[in-house]
């Protein structure tokens, strides 16, 4: 959900003023020239369950390699609400939470060369370092660097957000339900002085993940038929990747209905709620399509979907991708016989 009204951009107003001009007037519309500590609103949350508080926090200037941002937009991914409870997190609290996010770099810290002050930005919830073995691999998209987000920090062992008196985590090392955050150089990506950040956000984690998943992962043929099980933001977004390859027949799959007005609208070709059959949805897929579906999606992340969306697959060269997030360490129930004749299963991360 968007937090402020965004800016009209142009190149050139009427009065000579450039696109960077407006961004830089928008920076420090509140703050006057470049603050030390910049004291600005965030939703906090101070132990797993317990509701989002808007707390006022202090900001400090980004060190080296890492940027001060101003957010303009953040999205709200199944992720980020799912955690809210997770007790896990109870030794990351307090904690800004989200992680799909855009806004504007207010400054830089020193060795910064990628952005400068008044750039549009997406925030990067997988760093790109651009030098490991992972980075340098173009099959893999997990930098090295993504350690520290287990940690919900951005640098080791501190932050540069506190409230209160304490300091304050970043969600994936992001945080982006904030008015202001600092975040390595390598977690954003410049864009267009023109993009729509409202819109933009969501590259940051939904639309990536979905698209990437039909695209990169499955490789969805043209020609081929897909099922998407899970009509959230990510299910559309892979909805929208296997258009986007060619796919002839995309079966949108959801237990609430009133998902399936948006899921054909970005080009699901049929829409089906499971609760409607008496059969388990495994078996109409395969009456449906003659030996199976060439390509499922689980992205609701419950490990029951996992394994229907397995069995949904055409049992010779079908391919199931996992994308929702399932418990931690959890195990999955599935039928060895589903492998017999040559289904594949796999994971995909951020697409
Ligand atoms: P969402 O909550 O908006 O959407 C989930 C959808 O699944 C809902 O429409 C819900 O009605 C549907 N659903 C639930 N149980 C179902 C069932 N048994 N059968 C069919 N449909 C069912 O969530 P989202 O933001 O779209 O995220 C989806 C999942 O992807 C979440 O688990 C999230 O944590 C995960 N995720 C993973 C990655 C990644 O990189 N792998 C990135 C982002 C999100
Ligand atoms: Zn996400
Ligand atoms: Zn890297």
């Amino acid at each position: 959900e968007s937090r402020k009204e965004e800016p009209e951009i142009e190149d050139k107003d009427p009065s000579g003023h450039t696109t960077r001009d407006f961004l830089l007037s928008f920076l420090y519309e509140d703050l006057g020239e470049t603050p030390i500590v910049i004291k600005c609103k965030a939703a906090v949350l101070w132990e797993p369950g317990a509701p989002l508080n808007i707390e006022e926090i202090d900001v400090a200037p980004p060190k080296a390699k890492e940027v001060r941002v101003k957010m303009v937009a953040t999205g709200i991914c199944g992720t980020d609400i799912k955690n809210l409870d997770n007790k896990n997190l109870a030794r990351f609290c307090p904690i800004i939470m989200g992680h799909e996010g855009t806004g504007i770099v207010e400054s830089v810290g020193e060795g910064v060369s990628t952005v400068k002050t008044g750039d549009k930005v997406i925030i990067l919830c997988l760093p790109q370092c651009g030098k490991c073995n992972t980075c340098l691999n173009s099959k893999n998209n997990i930098c090295k660097e993504v350690r520290l987000s287990k940690t919900h920090l951005v640098s080791e062992g501190n932050s540069r957000i506190t409230c209160k008196g304490k300091i304050v985590y970043q969600y994936i090392s992001t945080g982006t339900f904030s008015e202001y955050i600092v975040i390595k150089e390598i977690s954003v990506a410049k864009v267009d002085d023109n993009a729509l950040l409202e819109k933009a956000c969501i590259i940051g984690c939904g639309f990536a993940t979905g698209f990437g998943a039909a695209i990169n992962s499955a490789k969805v043929s043209p020609g081929s038929t897909c099922a998407i099980f899970g009509l959230g933001g990510v299910g559309l977004s892979v909805i929208i990747g296997c258009k986007a390859a060619g796919a002839a027949r995309i079966i949108a799959v959801d237990i609430n209905k009133d998902r399936f007005a948006k899921a054909k609208t970005v080009g699901a070709t049929e829409c089906i709620d499971p609760q409607d059959f008496e059969k388990p949805i495994q078996e109409v897929f395969l009456d449906m399509m003659d030996g199976g579906v060439d390509f499922c999606f689980e992205v609701t992340g419950n490990p029951e979907t996992v394994a229907t969306a397995l069995a949904s697959c055409h049992k010779d060269h079908g391919v199931c991708v996992i994308i929702g997030s399932l418990a931690f360490w959890s195990q999955l129930n599935i039928n060895s016989q589903l492998f017999l004749s040559g289904r594949t299963l796999k994971g995909s991360v951020l697409g």
